[in-house]
Parts: C-alpha cells; structure tokens; sequence
C-alpha cells in the first residue's frame, strides 16, 4: 500500500476521502469521533503547506439534495477541533468547487459537500470521478470505513491522481493485517452480536488462526439449537443452524460456548437447562469468568459484537466483563464493530486498547480475508 508519507504533497492541492459520516441530532453533531479521528492526516499536510480539499459521505441521501444532511455543520465543527478556518463548499464538483480551490492558499482546507448527494458516487462513476479529481494533484484516502465498498471517491478516482493511504487507513491496515499474518499466542477472538450470519465469514477465517473463539451475544442461540439443546424463546436465525454445526465440527474445541445464560426475568440458568417458556438475554456470570481468565492471559485479542441486550441493564454484564478484561489483557487488544465499540465507549474503556477500528463492516470484511476495494487500489 503506497502511504502518505512517501507522496510528495509540498505545496500541492491534496484531495482527502475522509468518514465525516457523524451521528446527528436535531441538526447537531451527537459524536465527533469520526472527525477527531482524521486530525491527524490534515495537520500533517497543513504542516505541509499543501492545500487540503476533504469530501466525504453524511447518511444516505440516495443521490438526491437532502438539506438535512449538509455537511456544513461538520465544517464548522472541524475548524474548532483544528482552531483553523475551513472553508465549505455546498457541492463537491464544478465550477463553483474549482473556484474556490483556486482561492486556497498553502495549509487552507476546504470541505466539500455531501457526495452521496450525486447518485455517481455510489455507482462508482469514472466521469464523476474524474470531476472530482479535477481540482487536485494527489489523492489520500482516509476513510478505511468505506473502503469495503467501491464508490467513486474511494476506488475510480485513483485511476485519475497519485493515490495515497492516510494514517487513519495505515493504522487500521497495520491492525488488522497484523492479526491475519503474525498474532501473537494464544490469540483469542470473542464473537458476539445478532446474527450468526452477519460473522460467518470472520468466523471461518479466524478459525485458522485463533488459539479460541469465544461466542456470545444473540448468535450463541443458534450454536445451541445446532447442538440440539433447548433455547426457549431466545432469538435464532433457523436457516443457519446447518452452518453453526459445521462450524462447530471444523472448530472442534477452539469453539467456545457459554456454559450459563441470563434469561429476561433475570433468573440464571446453565446453558443446556434454558426453559421452553423464556429468551436468553447474556452470558451468565460462570461464562463472564471463563471468558475474562481466557482474555486476560491472552497475547492477542479480537472482538465484534455484544455478548448481550447491552443496551439494557442488567444485560450489559457480560459485555462490560469481556469489555474490561480486554482492558487489562497486556498483549495486542483489537475491537471492531459499531455496537461493540459503542459498548467500550460507554464503559469509557476506548483508551486501554490498542486499537479501536473505526470501520464496523469495513473490519469485518478485512478479516474474512476479502481485498477491499478501496485499499487494493493503493497498491
Ligand atoms: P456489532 O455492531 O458490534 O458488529 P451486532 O450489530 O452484530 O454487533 O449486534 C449488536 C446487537 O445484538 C445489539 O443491539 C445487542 O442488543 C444485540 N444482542 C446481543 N445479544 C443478544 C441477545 N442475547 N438477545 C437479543 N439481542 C442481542
Ligand atoms: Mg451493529
């Protein structure tokens, strides 16, 4: 992957795909994370003296204006986090666009708007691509959250610049790859979440790699409807029972079910002794402690996805039991996922990890073993 460190970007006009996708309420942003996140990248081509134009996605305005999702807000938010002007612009190519890129001075940013308001964008568009090129030397993508997919700002837009990775996608590469290619072991990936069919590919493919793959979450149900145990009301996907058992007979014992659950009312049953009557809503306390023995002693660990109904207490136990083992494990730490990563948020945990992805089905998708299209191009 050619990185930004090696572009020449002195004094040049450097066109970033950034993920200002921010949660919104009531018109304000709700969580600046995704903007804090790219801090970085700009600082480092402003100390550049390179003129910085940032695009990006905001929600889904299905190629249409939506004026709710403007990016205009976001510009506002990121000229205080950088205590710099930056300038917006309320469309992200033409005339307008290239005008005020010529009234950009070294070190200026500029921030475009919404791509997805232009239906190319999606459909990965060669002449929208080259639009948005037009006004730039070189290309620096640092959106690794969208380069699962192969929109025209994160893939045919390097068939028109020099293209480079930005530190927030090396950071995540790096993380990532680093677990596919020399874990450290044992190397112990927690598995949870609603679906088993969302994980099956991150699950077969850490199977060659993992020590262990502790499973949780909504997903444990269909493990155990596949070793024919009694699940209650609790939620299973049906049609993938089949799968689960051939997971579990190419995993052997590097599967790791839980040995208790909680049900709604709160009461705590073993695994193989759920009644008929109720759901499983988390891992019991006995499987909290196993999991956490197993996650502390571990040198690398991988996590996607709640181990419960966090979101409701007092099923957020076991979440915040893997949440916090993790936390003191000393070896490599990677989460990823929207809710896992809400849950460490919540816990305020996000610090004690060694890397907190930013990209929930980007991760994924890296992990199965897939090439994304947004970073095969930067090779
Ligand atoms: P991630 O975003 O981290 O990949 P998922 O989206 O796959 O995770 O799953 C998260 C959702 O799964 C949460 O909303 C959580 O409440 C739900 N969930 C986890 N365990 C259970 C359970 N036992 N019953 C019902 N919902 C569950
Ligand atoms: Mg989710």
């Amino acid at each position: 992957m050619r990185l930004l460190k090696e572009a020449k970007v002195a004094g040049k006009t450097v066109l970033v795909r950034v993920d200002f996708n921010v949660p919104l309420k009531n018109g304000k942003i709700a969580d600046d994370k995704r903007i804090r996140t790219v801090i970085p990248t700009i600082e480092y081509l402003r100390k550049k003296k390179a003129r910085i134009i940032l695009i990006s996605h905001l929600g889904r305005p299905d190629g249409k204006v939506v004026d709710d999702l403007r990016l205009a807000p976001v510009a506002e938010r990121l000229s205080k986090l950088l205590k710099y002007p930056v300038h917006y612009e309320p469309d992200c190519i033409g005339s307008d666009v290239e005008f005020a890129v010529r009234g950009l001075h070294e070190g200026d940013v500029l921030l475009l708007e919404n791509l997805r308001f232009y239906p190319e964008e999606e459909k990965d568009d060669l002449n929208f691509a080259s639009k948005l090129a037009l006004p730039a030397d070189v290309y620096v993508n640092d959106a690794f959250a969208v380069s699962h997919r192969a929109h025209a700002s994160v893939h045919a837009i390097t068939n028109f610049l020099p293209s480079y990775a930005g530190f927030l996608l090396e950071k995540e590469v790096k993380m990532l790859s680093g677990l596919l290619k020399s874990p450290k072991h044992p190397f112990i990936a927690i598995m949870g979440g609603a679906k088993v069919s969302d994980k099956i590919g991150v699950i077969d493919n850490l199977l060659k790699k993992v020590d262990a793959i502790l499973i949780g979450g909504a997903m444990m149900f269909t493990f155990y409807k596949a070793l024919n145990y009694e699940i209650g009301k609790s939620k299973c996907e049906a049609d993938k029972v089949a799968l689960a058992k051939s997971l579990l007979k190419k995993g052997k014992k590097r599967i790791v079910l839980p040995i208790d659950v909680v049900l709604s009312n709160k009461r705590v049953v073993p695994a193989d002794k759920m009644p008929k009557n109720d759901a499983g809503l988390d891992i019991g306390p006995e499987t909290q402690m196993i999991y956490s023995e197993m996650i502390k002693k571990a040198k690398t660990v991988f996590w996607n996805g709640p181990m419960g109904l966090f979101e409701q207490k007092p099923f957020d136990r076991g979440t915040m039991a893997v949440a916090k083992a993790m936390s003191e494990c000393k070896g490599v730490t990677v989460v990823g996922g929207g809710d896992s990563v809400a849950a460490i948020e919540k816990a305020g945990l996000e610090k004690k990890f060694s890397h907190v992805s930013t990209g929930g089905g980007a991760s994924l998708e890296f992990l199965e073993g897939k090439k994304l299209p947004g970073i095969e191009v930067l090779d």
